[in-house]
């Protein structure tokens, strides 16, 4: 018989003889390997274990741990919850079954919707043919059989696929017990492997996802190797659920979107724009601080500006149209940098100047679909934290970095711990498809990657991935349930410069290009606010907390020392209210709670007497009897500190 060289990931070299299986070898490294396998690599093509070998190649076994076999569990998921649907509803026609993010998915013709009693039926018999481990066999029939073998078994999808995508004379099948199906694979060898999963819903789909064709019922699932991995990702739905700012916006009066005025256009109710005003004022405070100067531009500006700036060309589509006004058009602006660069244009400006850091809160309008639109998250009218940096060369290292130091202060303040950076650079091979000199893309890139360095903050280089204007840092956060958020950008323009013809006088006396910097650190302030809020599920803290403490009379006979609480509070800067409806103790704590509100200082007969509060907190619930003035000084110290809790 032939031998064949088997090359393993380690190198090692083994002599088998044609034919053996992923499987044998697995078998001859170890048991406890055979047991782990999943699915095996063969130059680089994921391939079934129980598939012969009859040339060299490389191999390597998988198994849980590599990151490519969960889809293939998920894709033999799906064939799974197909045979069960065929032996329950023998007459539905199948569609296709392909792993998705977290699970996958099968559709089905049928005439009648599944119903969630019939998801439970399924999914019992899912894991029936689970528990009987039976074998994912894969078969090869020509062409005009497998075309064959459907349309005598009526499933018209599936003689289309069949004759669509089979390209070679032999089309590969894979049966799970009596269920076939035409398909590349590969599989796992069985299904006893199949452990934890769940059918979540059936959402209508066109075939082929074209209007007009046939509308299948998707059965979606979400399948994980282990019961507990399962638990946790269902567990984080759940909580998404629970925080969607959508949700809370209205529960807590923070935010509103009105019909009657327009989508993606946020009303900022009273207690949403506190904490805007909050965010506001510390994130001026800190441009002061931090050598920045405050600016205002106008929200329509001239559309030839706009042709300037080259955003009627590449940035039309996400524009409001122009509006006329005189013969001349106007354009509300999607971007506030056109509108810095004319500041920076109204004088000659020296070497001496540099660095000009202009910032503003810059309302813009963008045209987004009304199909993308998204609670506080896409919007049609968004304030940015803005800024834009003029400099000079030899002082980019030193902006870049304070930048980078700025975003970190951020995240720190608002209570962000958790992060992940990209740097986009170009692509070098072809510099033809940028704006600006290599010499300073290569000086830019360079600062960026050095600053991260130096600050010893790790990164992702993304190659190719630059704006055709310049390279950026992104900053993305990770909320407390472990998603990423976009957030920072800090990002070079080497265009706008060239087509404004920004100069400054150099200590040369000669003429020079400065360098633009954009950069925006919350991103849009309402997009900022939405994180927040599902960060915090809407308990938000004692510093951002439209209310921080609710008084709470037994009853009205304290109303009176209530209000004395009440004002001695308010003196001292902190929002306070009382809560004196005639309503048992017990109802005005659990709208406390509702409400989030940091503190609730309940007072009866005992503490009017000794000028002292019984102190709740919304999450370490009862904190017992305080002297006032000591619970006034603890808080404001929370406060003062931008205590997070
Ligand atoms: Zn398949
Ligand atoms: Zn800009």
């Amino acid at each position: 018989m032939d031998t064949i060289e088997i090359t393993l990931p380690d190198g090692a070299k083994r002599e088998v003889s044609s034919g053996t299986t992923p499987a044998e070898i697995a078998r001859q490294i170890s048991r406890g390997l055979a047991k782990e396998a999943l699915v095996a690599r063969v130059d680089g093509q994921l391939w079934d274990l129980s598939r012969p070998l009859d040339q060299n190649t490389s191999l390597a076994i998988l198994t849980p741990k590599d990151p490519e076999a969960i889809q293939v569990l998920r894709h033999s998921a799906a064939h799974l919850l197909a045979a069960a649907v065929i032996e329950l509803f023998p007459g539905v026609k199948l569609g296709i079954g392909p792993p998705i993010d977290n699970g996958f998915f099968y559709e089905f013709l049928r005439a009648e919707p599944f119903t969630s009693q019939d998801l439970e039926r399924i999914e019992n018999k899912m894991r029936e043919l689970a528990s009987q481990d039976i074998p994912n066999e894969r078969k090869l029939l020509p062409k005009p059989e497998a075309l064959k073998l459907y349309r005598e078994s009526q499933q018209e999808f599936k003689c289309e696929l069949v004759g669509e995508k089979a390209t070679e004379p032999m089309v590969s099948f894979y049966t799970t017990g009596k269920f076939v199906d035409f398909c590349r694979g590969p599989h796992i060898p069985s299904t006893g492997r199949i452990k934890a999963f769940k059918l979540t819903n059936v959402a209508g789909a066109y075939w082929k996802g074209q209007e007009g064709n046939p509308q299948m019922q998707r059965i979606y699932a979400v399948c994980f190797y282990s019961q507990a991995e399962l638990d946790e990702y269902l567990h984080k739905l759940e909580e998404a659920k629970r925080r969607d700012h959508r949700k809370l916006g209205p529960e807590l009066d923070l935010f509103s979107i009105q019909d009657e005025a327009g989508p993606g256009l946020i009303f900022w109710h009273p207690k949403g724009g506190l904490i805007r005003k909050l965010v506001e004022d510390w994130l001026r405070d800190e441009l002061l601080r931090r050598g920045y100067d405050l600016v205002f531009t106008p929200h329509v500006m001239r559309l030839d500006l706009w042709k300037t700036s080259g955003h009627t060309g590449y940035y039309r589509d996400n524009m409001f149209s122009p509006i006329e006004i005189e013969k001349a058009d106007y354009q509300l602006k999607p971007m506030n940098c056109p509108g810095h660069i004319l500041i920076y244009k109204a004088h000659l400006r020296s070497y001496r100047e540099l660095p000009l850091r202009f910032a503003e809160l810059g309302t813009v309008y963008r045209y987004e679909r009304s199909g993308v639109l998204h609670g506080l998250l896409r919007v049609r009218g968004f304030t940015q934290d803005d800024a834009h940096i003029f400099c000079r060369p030899d002082q980019i290292e030193s902006e870049v970095e304070a930048c980078v130091d700025f975003a970190f202060a951020v995240m720190k303040t608002f209570g962000f711990d958790r992060y992940e950076v990209e740097l986009s650079v170009w692509d070098a091979a072809h510099p033809e498809n940028y704006a600006g000199k290599p010499e300073d893309w290569n000086r830019a890139t360079a600062a960026l990657a050095d600053t991260l360095e130096r600050m010893k903050i790790q990164y992702k280089r993304i190659e190719g991935e630059a704006a055709f204007y310049g390279p950026k840092i992104d900053v993305k956060l990770i909320d407390a349930i472990g998603r990423p958020w976009q957030l920072t950008t800090v990002q070079f323009d080497f265009n706008l410069p060239a087509r404004f013809g920004l100069e400054y006088v150099g200590e040369d006396g000669a003429r020079h290009q400065p360098l633009m910097v954009h950069r925006a650190l919350l991103g849009s302030i309402e997009r900022f606010f939405g994180i927040l809020i599902e960060h915090y599920a809407g308990a938000f803290p004692a510093w951002l907390a439209p209310v921080q403490a609710s008084v709470l009379p037994l009853s009205e006979k304290f109303s009176e020392y209530a209000k004395s609480v009440e004002a001695k509070l308010r003196d001292v800067g902190i929002r306070v209210h009382v809560d004196d409806r005639n309503e048992k103790l017990q109802a005005k704590i659990r709208d406390a709670q509702l409400q989030k509100i940091p503190y609730m200082l309940i007072v009866g007969g005992k503490e009017a007497e000794s000028s002292s509060v019984s102190v709740r907190h919304r999450t370490k619930g009862d904190l017992g009897p305080q002297p006032l003035d000591q619970f006034i000084a603890s808080l404001r110290a929370e406060i003062e500190n931008k205590t997070i809790h």
